[in-house]
């Protein structure tokens, strides 16, 4: 069980606009669908159902935007968590196509939210994929010459070793390729803006309320501390959070830790760093991931943990991520660092399942959730209302358990990511 917490210490809970406040629960109430998690995925769900008509409930353990949606890189990316290549290998060229579409479409969905709502959320165009190994450069070519050949991708431009060092400030890298339709928000905002659209079209959202259980049935019931709510559909959407809430789901969807630092205000010095002020990822398989914010702090992710813990000096552990690539950075004051919770799935794609009838789960959008969970949420909301067919497209991706079973696969995990990101050095 949770326990109730405020917002992480980070740049974001210091920065948000709009926040909100929702009571918990209180007795038992009956909806048509209870939503249990208050990120991207429920906060979404509940707006794309309100606005259908139907009566929602969502319960979320801490505040609002408190799990990875409040905490995270920020970056708004195209397509799927895997490149478009490795989709057509392992489904072919249709499907590859299909979900490129629906990539496409989440992200049309974030803005469309943000200027529909009027979310104040710092949004700014422009994304640049950095490799730092040469070998990489010749496959990131064909990449981006299939996206603009077979997928008809507009705005995208390669960057040459000397491009990329002005555009990025450093030179740490081999090539890249920037795409203007990607681009950045202050991700803490952006949850809270979908909240109040949720709540303005008739969501009931509450906060501090953990579901302690869910009895499956005819009509499911959500057990909490302070009430219960029974309701025709349920929804999981706890992603790294479920802790020990459903065994499949959990078996499919692994929690990682990942670290973020928020440099003071840089000022004039930011133009020396990223000039166009796009967003920007390296290729590392633990990938760095930085940008400016609003007010020109370096907002740099580095760095993953697998275990229970945080690390004990987080600005320390991603510092030295950050000045691998901005040696120049080392006079620099970290005002904030701060972790959060994702969930990466075996194939780094998405878990949407209907469990059994009135019982869905959606998660592991594997470190691409700003596009992707907005996404189901709107996309499970479709199926709630009958709709199924997008969603029927991400229930059929393979979804297999981590190996290991509940109590090696930690340590099965670890073994793996640490071979991977040794990877990285070599
Ligand atoms: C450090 C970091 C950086 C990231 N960077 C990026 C990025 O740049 N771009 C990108 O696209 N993605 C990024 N991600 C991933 C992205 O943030 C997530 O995929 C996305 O936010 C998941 O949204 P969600 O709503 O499914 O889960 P969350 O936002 O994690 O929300 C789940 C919520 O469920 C609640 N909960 C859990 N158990 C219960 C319970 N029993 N009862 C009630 N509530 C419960 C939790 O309190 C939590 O608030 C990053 C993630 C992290 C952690």
């Amino acid at each position: 069980m949770q326990v109730k917490q405020p917002h992480a210490p980070s740049y974001y809970a210091a920065t948000a606009k709009g926040a909100v406040s929702c009571p918990p629960l209180s007795g038992d109430v009956q909806a048509d669908v209870c939503i249990i998690g208050g990120g991207y995925t429920g906060l979404s769900v509940a707006l794309h159902l309100a606005e259908r008509g139907r009566s929602v409930v969502l319960i979320e353990a801490n505040k609002i935007g408190w799990g990875a949606s409040g905490r995270n890189g920020g970056q708004l990316h195209s397509g799927q968590r895997r490149d478009q290549s490795t989709l057509e290998e392992w489904f072919g060229k249709d499907k590859a196509h299909l979900l490129y579409a629906l990539g496409e479409e989440a992200k049309g969905t974030v803005k469309g939210l943000i200027a529909r709502h009027a979310i104040d959320c710092d949004w700014q165009d422009g994304l640049i994929h950095a490799q730092h190994k040469e070998r990489y450069v010749s496959p990131m070519m064909e990449e981006v010459e299939l996206l603009e050949r077979e997928y008809g991708v507009a705005g995208l431009s390669v960057l040459s070793r000397e491009e990329i060092a002005v555009a990025l400030g450093t030179n740490n890298f081999f090539g890249g390729w920037r795409e203007q339709s990607a681009g950045h928000l202050h991700p803490l905002s952006y949850a809270l803006g979908i909240a109040r659209a949720a709540m303005k079209a008739g969501a009931t959202l509450h906060e501090d309320t953990a579901a302690l259980r869910v009895i499956e049935g005819k009509r499911p019931k959500v057990e909490t501390a302070s009430g219960t709510i029974s309701a025709e559909t349920v929804i999981l959407a706890c992603n790294g959070y479920l802790d020990g809430l459903h065994a499949e789901t959990e078996a499919r969807v692994m929690p990682i830790h990942n670290f973020i630092l928020a440099t003071e205000p840089l000022g004039e010095r930011a133009k020396t760093l990223i000039p166009g002020r796009e967003a920007a990822c390296d290729s590392r398989f633990v990938v760095n991931y930085w940008r400016l914010s609003a007010d020109s702090r370096l907002i740099f992710g580095g760095g993953e943990t697998y275990g229970r813990s945080f690390p004990e000096d987080i600005k320390g552990f991603v510092r030295k991520h950050m000045l691998k690539l901005y040696p120049q950075l080392a006079d620099v004051r970290i005002d904030y660092g701060w972790g959060g919770t994702l969930a990466v799935t075996m194939k780094r794609l998405p878990y949407l399942r209907r469990l059994s009838p009135g019982f869905y789960t959606s998660g592991g959008y594997s470190g691409q959730g700003v596009g992707t969970a907005t996404f189901a949420g709107k996309i499970l909301a479709e199926a709630i209302c009958g709709e199924q067919e997008r969603f029927d497209v991400f229930a059929s991706l393979p979804n297999i358990p981590f190996p290991g079973g509940k109590l090696f696969r930690y340590p099965t995990l670890v073994l793996a990511m640490t071979w991977y990101a040794l990877r990285d050095r070599l």
